[in-house]
Order: structure tokens, then C-alpha cells, then sequence
């Protein structure tokens, strides 16, 4: 009985086949039998013009004689198998007799069905008929897995492993680790203060900026090293031993890098640093520059840990110490790192005992300098805790500290009443030509009665000097129309406004007519980058806004006398950074007063000439 065989959709081609044989007549009668079937023929007399055709015309079948000249038909079958195209077509040989041997290495070859000659011309096109259906299903159900695998275990938004795949290929690297006796590193690197950005953004947008850190990660990681095998495919064995990276987004905000076959600490240190210098360069998004900067922690299998739950969480060990540690940076999982929790715990337990006490908190003051005078216009204060054991902490960390366990306001006050203090001590050498300006958290700024503490607190500085506050941009985009009502209340009690961090946040300068700000902080991120073109650019771009629209701008982070120089030139007003002075204490900063700070700005060189 001869089962019926549906056609094949009129919309789709019809099938290609190349007929290789270096017998003409066995050619003409294959041409003649398959064009009668609607079949397209294409001809080959020798295995050399086989794989010319095939690549020529990539076909859906390939008829196969086993003695040819030049490359006979179990060669040109395993070429054709070696070839992206050849993979999965089907392939049906022809052996001149019905030996068993012929027909077993047509099948080791790659063969996908046999037939002896003679051939039966007439059964020929039904058996092709089969083997092409058979070849569709197979492709049908392929494409349907490689779907699911995806599914499974790529995450959608970046097309890059998710977490599941993460713990497949966590769990294969040990397994591999234990057998070779091998190293690998598992790097946890975490984007910070994504919050930050995200809220203003919104999830979509959020989304985009994912996708473009992801990319490049992603592209700068395969300049170091290709990715390792996929768990789901066939081992590729090179790369057993072989230096691979590969990343994952288990989700959020956050990356996994599984780094293999790299000799040692100093190496995967290497990458570490890679991924920060990848993530320095500002992005480009949505008409505005961001810099996202990250924190990274680092654990070593089997030197940390040999299996994989116990390296995921010694890697989120150094992850927690990298972000104490103060963000945008990496760390090496050591033993000394104490139970991140318990950490937390006592450290806000310290500073909850150290505002009790007057010997380990205080207040440092970074000058400000004019860049038309010299002189010092101004100065922020920066809050210091010199932990008893643990040595100076950067406010970076506790003052987030001290936003989670409430203690934000309590140390907000204890920070206004020290300045005030300070600045009674020195009243004699200051005045109203001064400004200080004071860091705000965001949520001193939500409190409900913020403003009328804050008039409380801020009444005798002002008397002595102006004063200035720094709040982020995420701030006042949380929400608009509350923030627009305290900052007009705070602009009634004189109080000036600056936007701290400018330029790391959501740095829509459209918003900036709405809010009455005064001063424009350029994040010491974009000053590091002054040294190339791009990082000069953006400066520019911030600085031509900030003089349309009558802002005065402070830039942070300057450390060189290249830097100080480019941006007197560009006219900045005023230079905060350690090139011109530290923070200091208050009754430092006044010997400074009078001081010129002139020689700093200027190129020496020019001067000479
Ligand atoms: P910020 O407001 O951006 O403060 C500037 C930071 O840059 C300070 O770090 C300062 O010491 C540092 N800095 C100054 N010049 C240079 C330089 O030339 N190069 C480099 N690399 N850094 C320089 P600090 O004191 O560790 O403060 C970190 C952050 O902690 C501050 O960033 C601010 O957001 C927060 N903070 C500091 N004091 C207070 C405070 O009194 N209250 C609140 N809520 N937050 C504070
Ligand atoms: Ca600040
Ligand atoms: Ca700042």
C-alpha cells in the first residue's frame, strides 16, 4: 500500500535536489523521474563539483553515488556535514552493490538513508517525497526546542543567560573544576544606586538602559575571552581548557560572570577592573549622558568554595564588603568578611552609639574656589566617622546606613547642630561673602515638617554665612509637585540649591527651568574624564546649559592641574577637589582665607612665555 504523501504548500518552492554521479545516464533518468514529480534537479559529476553545487545552491536533498572521481561520495558527505548548511539536510546514498561495509561507512559519513543500484526509478521520487517530510518535521521540532531553550533559559530582555541557566553553568564549572582539577571565578557585579535612576525613568526606559550596559558588557567581556560552552550543547572540548567569560543576568540590576580557565587572582582581578573601565565611559541614552558605575565581589572555586550555593554566597559576601567599601569597585572574597547581616547590624548599632558621643563623628570642609579670583567662595561640608575598629567610614556608606535604620534624622541634626558649632567657634573670620553648602539625603528631604526643622536648625549659620543645600537630581524628580513647593519654600527662608551628583542620575536639563536652583554640581565622574574627547565634550555641553540658563556650576573630583586648567578656560566657576584642598577642619579652612589659589589654575608654562 502506497501512503499518501500531502503536497507541499504551492506558496513554498519546490525542493532542490543535487544529483552527483559520474554516470551521465544516471543522471538523466534521476533529472527526468524528479522533474516529473515537480522536484528541481541540479547536477554534479564528480565529488569536487558536488560541494561546489551544494554550497552554490544549498539544496534540500542530496543524491549521493559512492564511486566518483576526485572526492568519492562518503567524503563529500562528510564535507557537506561539516558545513553550517549540511548539518541537518538530508543525504541518501547510492553503493554500487548491496555491501554491508559500503553501506555502514555511508552511514558513519553522515548519510541519512541508502539505496542500491539499480535503482527503482519510479519509487525514487516517493522515497524523497518521505525524506524531505521527514527532514521539515525534524527542522519543525528543532526550531521548536531551540524556542524552548530559549525560553528556558535566556532572559528575554537581554538575550543573555538567565538565572537558571546561571546555575547549570555555576554547577557544570564545578563539576569540571573537581575533574581537571581546575580554577574559576565567580563575579557578582551589581549596578549602584539603580534605584536612583530607575524611579525617575520608569520601567521602560529602565528597561533600555539595561539593555544598552548589557550589550556592552557583553561586547567588552568577548574582547578578553569567548563564552564558555552552553550546558545545553554538545561540549565543545577546546574550550574545557580555554579561557572563557561568561554573562548572566539573573535579573534586576544585576550580572554574573563566570570566568574559567584564568590563571590565578591577578587575572580575574583584571576582568574585574575590565568591567568597571566598561562601565566608566558614559552612556549615551535618550538624549542624555549617565554614568552607571558598579560594584563587583569576587569569589574563587575551589580556593573560596568548591560547591555552588556556597560560592554564590561567599561572592555575595565580597558584593556586600565592595558596597560598604563604597561602591564602584571590586572585592575578593576573604574569610575575614564577617555575615554581611550581622555587620549591618552592628555597624548601625555604632553609629547609633557614636551620635550619642562627641569623639568619632565631626565635620570636614572642602573649600570651593573661585576661578576669577582665586579665592576661596565657599565650602562643603563633608560628614566624618572614625570608627573605633573599623578606621575612617565615607559618609557614602553611612549615610544610606543611617537612611535604613532610621537613623537619617537623628544624624541630619547631630550634622546641623556640629556646623553650627563649628562656625560660631570660627564667626570672627567668616561672613556672608562665604557659602556653605550642606549634603541633603532624600529623605531629610520627604519628611513632612522638613521645612520648618530646617528653618530652625539653619537660622544662626545663615546669620554668619549663606547657605547653600545639595540635593540629587533623583530627589526632584520623585516627585514634582512636592518638591517644587519645598524648594519655593526653602528659596522664601534664602536658602540656595544645588544639584549634587549632576549628570549620574537622570540628567534632563529641561527640568532644571521648573526648579529654583542655583548651582550645578558636575559629578567628579566627568572631570576623571576630561583627559578624552568625549569627557570634554560633555563638559562643555553641561557648562553651555548651566551659562544659558544662569546657573552657577561647581565641579567636583579635580585632581590635576590638566583638569583645573581646562576647566578655568572653560570658565567653571568654581573647582572643588583635592588638586586645590582636602577636607579639612574648619579652623584650617580659614588660614586659607586669603590665599591665592591663582598658580593652581593657570598653566605654568604659558605663564613663563
Ligand atoms: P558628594 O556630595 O559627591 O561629596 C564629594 C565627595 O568627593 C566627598 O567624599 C569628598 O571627600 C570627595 N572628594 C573631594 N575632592 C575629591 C577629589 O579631588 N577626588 C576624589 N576622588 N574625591 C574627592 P565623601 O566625604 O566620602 O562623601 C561621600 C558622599 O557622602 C558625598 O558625596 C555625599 O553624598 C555623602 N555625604 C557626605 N557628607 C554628608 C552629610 O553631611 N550628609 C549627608 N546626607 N550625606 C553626606
Ligand atoms: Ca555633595
Ligand atoms: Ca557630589
Amino acid at each position: 500500500m502506497v501512503t499518501e504523501i500531502p503536497e507541499v504548500a504551492s506558496a513554498t518552492p519546490p525542493a532542490k535536489i543535487l544529483v552527483c554521479d559520474d554516470d551521465p545516464t544516471v543522471r538523466l533518468l534521476a533529472r527526468e523521474c524528479l522533474e516529473a514529480a515537480g522536484l528541481v534537479v541540479v547536477e554534479a559529476e564528480d565529488g569536487r563539483q558536488a560541494l561546489d553545487a551544494f554550497r552554490e545552491h544549498v539544496p534540500d536533498l542530496v543524491f549521493l553515488d559512492v564511486d566518483m572521481p576526485e572526492i568519492n561520495g562518503f567524503g563529500v558527505c562528510r564535507q557537506i556535514r561539516e558545513m553550517s548548511a549540511g548539518r541537518d539536510v538530508p543525504i541518501l546514498i547510492a553503493t554500487g552493490s548491496n555491501d554491508n561495509a559500503s553501506i555502514d561507512r555511508g552511514f558513519e559519513a553522515g548519510a541519512t538513508q541508502y539505496k542500491t543500484k539499480p535503482i527503482n526509478w519510479s519509487l525514487l521520487p516517493r522515497d524523497i517525497r518521505y525524506m524531505l517530510r521527514a527532514a521539515r518535521a525534524f527542522n519543525v521540532l528543532k526550531a521548536q526546542q531551540a524556542q524552548l531553550i530559549q525560553l528556558a533559559y535566556y532572559d528575554p530582555l537581554t538575550g543573555l543567560p538567565n538565572r537558571r541557566s546561571f546555575l547549570e553553568r555555576l554547577k557544570k564549572s564545578v563539576r569540571e573544576a573537581q575533574a581537571f582539577n581546575r580554577e574559576f571565578a565567580l563575579l557578582m557585579v551589581d549596578l549602584d544606586n539603580f534605584k536612583r535612576i530607575h524611579d525617575p525613568l520608569g520601567e521602560a526606559l529602565s528597561n533600555r538602559l539595561l539593555t544598552i550596559i548589557a550589550d556592552r558588557l557583553q561586547q567588552g567581556l568577548a574582547n578578553i575571552a569567548p563564552p564558555g560552552p552552553d550546558p545545553m550543547e554538545y561540549p565543545d572540548v577546546s574550550k574545557l581548557v580555554t579561557p572563557t567569560l561568561d554573562l548572566i543576568r539573573p535579573g534586576g540590576d544585576e550580572f554574573n560572570i563566570i570566568a574559567r580557565n584564568f590563571a590565578g587572582a591577578e587575572a580575574i582581578a583584571g576582568i574585574a577592573d575590565a568591567v568597571l573601565t566598561l562601565l566608566a565611559e558614559p552612556l549615551i541614552f535618550s538624549d542624555n549622558k549617565l554614568v552607571v558605575t558598579a560594584s563587583i565581589g569576587v569569589a574563587m572555586a575551589p580556593e573560596d568554595a568548591s560547591e555552588a550555593d556556597a560560592l554564590v554566597r561567599r561572592a555575595n559576601s565580597a558584593l556586600q564588603a565592595a558596597k560598604l567599601g563604597g561602591r564602584s569597585r571590586y572585592q575578593f572574597y576573604d574569610a575575614t568578611l564577617a555575615d554581611d547581616a550581622n555587620r549591618k547590624l552592628q555597624l548601625e548599632a555604632d553609629l547609633r552609639a557614636a551620635l550619642d558621643r562627641t569623639d568619632q563623628l565631626f565635620m570636614a570642609y572642602q573649600p570651593q574656589i573661585d576661578t576669577e579670583t582665586g579665592k576661596i567662595a565657599g565650602m562643603e561640608a563633608l560628614a566624618r566617622w572614625n570608627h573605633p575598629d573599623l578606621g575612617p567610614i565615607s559618609p557614602g556608606v553611612f549615610a544610606p546606613l543611617a537612611e535604613e535604620s532610621g537613623l537619617i534624622n537623628q544624624l541630619g541634626d547631630w550634622i546641623f547642630k556640629r556646623i553650627e558649632q563649628d562656625f560660631k567657634q570660627q564667626q570672627q573670620h567668616l561672613s556672608q561673602d562665604l557659602t556653605i553648602s550642606i549634603n541633603l539625603s532624600p529623605l531629610q528631604f520627604t519628611q513632612a515638617d522638613f521645612t520648618q526643622t530646617l528653618a530652625t536648625n539653619l537660622e544662626s549659620i545663615q546669620a554668619i554665612t549663606k547657605v547653600e543645600l545639595e540635593l540629587t537630581e533623583g530627589v526632584l524628580m520623585s516627585d514634582t509637585s512636592d518638591s517644587l513647593l519645598k524648594l519655593n519654600e526653602l528659596r522664601q527662608l534664602g536658602i540656595r540649591l544645588a544639584i549634587d551628583d549632576f549628570g549620574t542620575g537622570y540628567s534632563s536639563l529641561s527640568y532644571l527651568k521648573d526648579f529654583p536652583v542655583q548651582t550645578l554640581k558636575i559629578d567628579r565622574a566627568f572631570v576623571k574624564n576630561l583627559g578624552n574627547d568625549s569627557g570634554k565634550s560633555i563638559v562643555r555641553a553641561i557648562l553651555a546649559v548651566a551659562d544659558a540658563t544662569k546657573l552657577t556650576v561647581v565641579a567636583e573630583g579635580v585632581e590635576t592641574r590638566d583638569q583645573a586648567q581646562f576647566l578655568t578656560h572653560q570658565q567653571c566657576r568654581l573647582l572643588q577637589g583635592f588638586w586645590l584642598a582636602e577636607p579639612m577642619a574648619l579652623s584650617e579652612v580659614v588660614k586659607l582665607l586669603d590665599d591665592d589659589f591663582r598658580p593652581r589654575l593657570q598653566d605654568l608654562s604659558a605663564q613663563a612665555t
